[in-house]
């Protein structure tokens, strides 16, 4: 079990920043995801973090520890790189003792190791079988069996489910947070997939750019994203933008949108310039009659108990989640209520949220 902390961590190669200055508290037994769009730094973060990649500069703490130049092979920590590529000529017992034999641990140990993980991912009447006849979710547990087995301080891993179909995605999705909650080992998991990150994480750092931009529990980085990017990075639909005209003053508690007056939480900070951008996801607004901001219904999906509705405003085409009831349709006008105390309130220039 591990606490893993970087602090002012940097990266260049060459010219290139390809992590920037990022500081992270993985805590003891977290599942931590850090998420971003390709390129963003998040496998040379974790490969820092592993000691696969010296950074340029800033530390690496594990436990408290200072382990920016030990070896990777000293720190005790597991890097998944490919979860699922099995020994096909073994039986199940084979493939799980291997990393233990590998490193001469005695047979005896062994066979104990092997029960005891058998018994955790509960293939115990399995371990005789040949891999090849394995249906495909005890498959996934032997590799998952694996890369346990050693019991490390903590796991490390980059896109683990990257290959799979969307089917066995969410299956393993599952499977792998359910194993990390019987074993409580630290883990560090890399993805792009900000759904596989919501559905995972106890705590979410999403990346752009080589830099982090906020870093907290799922909720909180969905309901108070800390910039636009992370906004619209995670949600689908994504969330709306509006423009604001300002400035708006401290204290302010609505904003106008093309005229029509929007109630929102109340403002700590002001927004100085004219450039505002008020941030709604479309399950935090409504269709109303009566609603003063107005727009023309371009296209209806129907989700079942709700439809997602897209509406051409003067603010720009907007996605709003509607309940069922009254369905709208194509060319009709519409009123929209916002759900105030969700919005966001952007500064347009800097791209952060206003307190
Ligand atoms: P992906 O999901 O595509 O792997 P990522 O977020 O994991 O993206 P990184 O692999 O960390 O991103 O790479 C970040 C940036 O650093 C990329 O632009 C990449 O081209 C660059 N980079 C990574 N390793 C090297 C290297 N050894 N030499 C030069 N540039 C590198």
């Amino acid at each position: 079990m591990a606490e893993i902390r970087i602090e002012n961590l940097h990266r260049r190669f060459g010219d290139f920043v390809a992590v920037r200055d990022s500081n992270l508290t993985v805590r003891n037994g977290d599942f931590f995801v850090l998420l971003g769009p390709s390129g963003c730094g998040k496998t040379t973060t974790l490969r820092m973090i592993a000691g696969l990649e010296i950074p340029t500069s800033g530390r690496i703490l594990l436990d408290g520890e200072d382990v920016t130049f030990l070896r990777a092979s000293k720190r005790d920590i597991a890097f998944v790189f490919q979860l699922f590529a099995l020994y096909p000529h073994m039986n199940v017992g084979q493939n799980l003792a291997f990393p233990l034999k590998s490193e001469g641990v005695a047979r005896a140990e062994i066979r104990k190791q092997v029960a005891e993980v058998a018994r955790l991912l509960r293939i115990e009447h399995l371990l005789k079988s040949p891999v090849g006849r394995l249906a495909g979710g005890d498959r996934q547990r032997v590799a998952l069996g694996r890369a346990i087995i050693r019991r490390p301080k903590a796991f490390l891993m980059d896109e683990p489910l990257g290959t799979l179909d969307a089917e066995f995605r969410d299956l393993m999705r599952e499977e792998l947070r359910q194993l990390h909650d019987r074993i409580g080992a630290t883990t560090v998991y890399v993805t792009h997939d900000q759904i596989e990150a919501m559905s995972m994480a106890d705590q979410i750092a999403v990346m752009d750019k080589g830099e982090i931009l906020q870093a907290g529990p799922p909720n909180e980085v969905y309901q108070r994203p800390a910039t636009m990017f992370v906004a619209g990075f995670i949600g689908s639909p994504a969330m709306n933008f509006l423009p604001i005209s300002g400035p708006v003053a401290a204290g302010a508690q609505t904003v106008a949108v093309n005229g029509a007056n929007v109630s929102i939480p109340k403002l700590h900070e002001p927004l100085a310039h004219d450039r505002g951008v008020l941030g709604a996801r479309p399950e935090h607004l409504e269709l109303a009659d009566a609603a003063a901001f107005r727009g023309r219904v371009f296209g209806v999906e129907y989700l079942g108990a709700r439809q997602l509705v897209t509406v051409d405003s003067s603010a720009g085409r907007i996605k709003v989640r509607a309940a069922n009831t009254g369905r709208a349709k194509v060319g009709d006008t519409v009123g929209i209520e916002f759900r105030s105390e969700a919005l966001v309130l952007f500064d347009g220039r800097t791209e952060r949220a206003l307190a």
